[in-house]
This record gives structure tokens, sequence and C-alpha cells, in this order.
């Protein structure tokens, strides 16, 4: 049996946008711009996208991301054709989204899709000294699982020289947050057909042992996924669609 779920809501961000070209122009009530928002959706998602060009063409690349401070971090194997092009000084854009339910209207047209999302635009830096690169790498674990990398083994040099860090300062982002349900007009509220919005979550399921794990410690938990309200404040009341 289906709950009721709340008819509307939109985004309106207290700050102004960083740059004319970070200003959400297509539904700008959606977009928000203060530090507390983007950095809850940064970490709240299990991944981003790193957009660049090489050699003329551009490429998109699905990896893991962290925030520290303000700061966005992804990694990567030094022989990654993504990590080298993120060496070179040119402007990447790394995209986060967090899907939190499909709505569904009277129309079409008019379902939609309640989602938070990031974009960043910056010119990587890399993070060379093995001290530093170890540390950008704990925080990195440790924002998934608490309290696990002291007891891990350390990194040797080697595995460091393996793995490359990259981050940009999160000067010029932008967050995009869609909520609530359907925007049928009145006219359409009266078609026979279900409304409202199916949530999708994403959650940790029950860890499963590796076969050569013969110790008795209780597995670590998995740090909350999606902290759902974390921007809540961000809720309005008029009708916008995708
Ligand atoms: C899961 C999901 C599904 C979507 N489905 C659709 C769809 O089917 N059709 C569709 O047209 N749009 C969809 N959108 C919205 C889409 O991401 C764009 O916001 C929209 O298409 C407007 O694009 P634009 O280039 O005109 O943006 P503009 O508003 O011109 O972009 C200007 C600036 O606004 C910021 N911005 C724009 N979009 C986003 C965003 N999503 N997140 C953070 N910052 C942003 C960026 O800084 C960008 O440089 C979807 C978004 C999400 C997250």
């Amino acid at each position: 049996m289906s709950s009721r779920k709340p008819t509307s809501s939109t985004a309106q961000s207290p700050s102004p946008p960083p740059s004319a070209f970070t200003r959400v122009r297509r539904l700008p009530k959606r977009g928000a711009y203060d530090a507390a928002a983007i950095h809850a959706i940064l970490d709240a998602a299990t991944h981003c996208h790193v957009a660049h060009v090489i050699g003329g063409r551009p490429v998109a690349i699905p990896t893991l991301h962290w925030r520290h401070g303000r700061r966005l971090y992804w990694h990567g194997s030094a022989a990654s054709r993504m990590l080298a092009a993120n060496s070179v000084g040119d402007e990447v854009c790394v995209t986060v989204t967090i899907i939190e339910g499909f709505v569904l209207a009277r129309s079409g047209f008019n379902h939609s899709i309640n989602y938070r999302s990031v974009m960043c635009f910056g010119k990587p830096a890399e993070t060379i000294d093995p001290k530093e690169k170890s540390a950008a790498l704990e925080h990195f674990l440790e924002h998934w699982l608490p309290g696990r990398w002291s007891t891990l083994r350390p990194p040797t040099r080697k595995e460091l020289g393996a793995t490359r860090v990259f981050s940009i300062a999160l000067d010029e982002a932008s967050a995009k947050i869609r909520e609530g349900g359907p925007h049928d007009p009145e006219a359409d509220a009266s078609w026979p057909t279900w409304a409202g919005v199916i949530p999708l979550v994403t959650r940790a399921g029950a860890p499963l042992i590796a076969d050569d794990y013969t110790g008795a410690l209780p597995a670590p938990r998995l740090a909350s996924i999606i902290p759902l309200k974390a921007a809540a404040r961000l809720v309005g009341k008029r009708k916008p669609r995708l």
C-alpha cells in the first residue's frame, strides 16, 4: 500500500552563484550554492564523474571521490589515462548525482525525478608528498568506514607511488535539487492513473565475510549512505519541471 507524499517543493539558495557559468539557468529555484548544501550532497554521493577533454574529445569517467574541507578529491592508478589527463593543467568538471525517487504524474510529460546533484569546476592539483597522499587516502577511507584506517596494514611507498591523488578547490560549484511530488496541471488531477513518488534508496546490505577470513571481529559499519534530509531546508512551493 502506498502512503501520501508531499505535493511540491523546490530549492531556494541563501547564497549567490560563485560565477555566471555556475548559475543554474534552467529552473534556477532548484539551484543552491552554499557550502553546506554542496558539501552534504558530495559527502552523501557514492561516486562522481570526472569530465575532461582528451585529444579534443570529451570523456566522463565514473570514479570514487571524497571531500576534505573545501576540496574535492579523487584517486587512481598511476597508469590511469584519466589521471594523466588531469595533470596537464586543464579544467575538469566533476559531477555527482543522488537519485531519490521517481515522480509519477498523470502525463508522461510531467513525470520527473527527485534528485540532488552537484557540478564543480576547477583545475586539478596533484597531491605528491607521500605523507600528504597517505593522509588524503586516510580521509577517503574514513569517510565511508570510520575507524578502519588505523586497523589496516599501512600503505607501502610502492603502493603510494602507484597511486595518484588529485583534487580541485570547491570554489566554483553548484547544486541542483528536486524534491516533492508530481506537478500536474489542475485539469489532469482527475485523470484515472496513479500519481506520486516511488522513492529510491541506496543502503548497505548484510556483510559477506571473505572466504579466507578466520578472525572473529564484527564487520565494520558503513557510514550512513544518504543523509536524505541533509539539505532539507531547501523546500518551497513552486511547481517546476525538469
Ligand atoms: C538524475 C537527473 C536527471 C535529469 N533528467 C533530466 C532530463 O531528462 N532532461 C533534462 O533536460 N534535464 C534533466 N536533468 C537536469 C539537468 O541536469 C540540467 O540541469 C538541465 O538539463 C539543464 O541543463 P542546462 O545545460 O540548460 O543547464 P543550465 O541551467 O544552463 O546550467 C548552468 C549551470 O548550472 C549548473 N547546473 C545545471 N544543471 C545542474 C545540475 N543538475 N546539478 C548541479 N548544477 C547544475 C552548472 O553549474 C551549469 O554550468 C536531470 C538531472 C538529474 C540530476
